[in-house]
């Protein structure tokens, strides 16, 4: 399987996309980092400005390590926002924090592709993790050409296919946390519209990372489909 060069094409088209759009987020973050917003107020201030307007009181916000770190965390009811955008005062700082602030909104508004996805991690976790040793188990015995290969294969292929379904179901619920970002942003005019154009730039760009994730997840997902013969590809070799 390691000489499998149909391997390490679909390895390195999902790594190359994955570069691809993790070098595309930081570059229009950084871009977007240049530009002051007119109101100045810090990506904290946006949060807790958004959160008031939504009526969430039950949500606190606090500094966290490093560069595109931002995240919501459900548990403890927390928005971390990475010390650039707490602090910073431009059109990156306000659209990662107004996104974040969507999943605070999402978690408030019982959105069902979030909780599906909350409880959809340690089934991916446990999937994947135990998907590669059963795949490699499936390919020593010859994929589908015997009953046994079959069944291993199959239930092979079923573990990571959780780990694909946890990608896919990530993409609405990001694409959804972006989208009322701008609405939230454009409807208490925190920005004025060019600055919300370069919000949207931001967002979009981060965006691709889960596209990215997913496509990676599908591609190898469908090569393990066709090695083993569960698409009635080519038999092992
Ligand atoms: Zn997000």
């Amino acid at each position: 399987m390691f000489f499998d060069p149909m391997y390490w094409m679909v390895i390195g088209l999902g790594m190359a996309l994955s570069i691809w759009a993790s070098l595309k987020t930081k570059g229009t973050f950084h871009k977007y980092s240049q530009f002051t917003t007119r109101s100045r107020m810090t990506g904290a201030d946006i949060a807790k400005a958004i959160m008031r307007d939504a009526n969430i009181n039950d949500v606190s916000v606090e500094p966290v390590r490093g560069t595109l770190t931002d995240h919501y965390d459900p548990r403890t009811k927390t928005l971390r926002l990475s010390e650039g955008v707490y602090a910073g005062t431009t059109m990156s700082a306000a659209g990662v924090a107004a996104h974040e602030v969507g999943h605070a909104i999402q978690h408030a508004q019982n959105y069902a592709p979030l909780k599906f996805r909350s409880a959809w991690v340690p089934v991916a976790n446990l999937g994947g993790g135990i998907s590669v040793f059963v795949l490699i188990m499936a390919a020593m015995l010859g994929g589908a050409a015997t009953a046994t290969g079959h069944n291993v294969a199959l239930v092979g292929v079923l573990l990571f296919a959780t780990t694909t379904v946890f990608t896919l179901v990530t993409l609405p619920v990001e694409f959804d946390a972006s989208r009322r970002a701008l609405v939230t942003l454009k409807r208490g005019s925190y920005l004025t519209p060019e600055e919300l154009a370069g919000a949207k730039k931001v967002l979009d760009a981060a965006a691709l990372t889960y596209v990215a994730a997913f496509v990676t997840s599908a591609l190898t997902l469908f090569y393990w489909a066709m090695r083993l013969g569960l698409l009635g590809g080519r038999r092992n070799d």
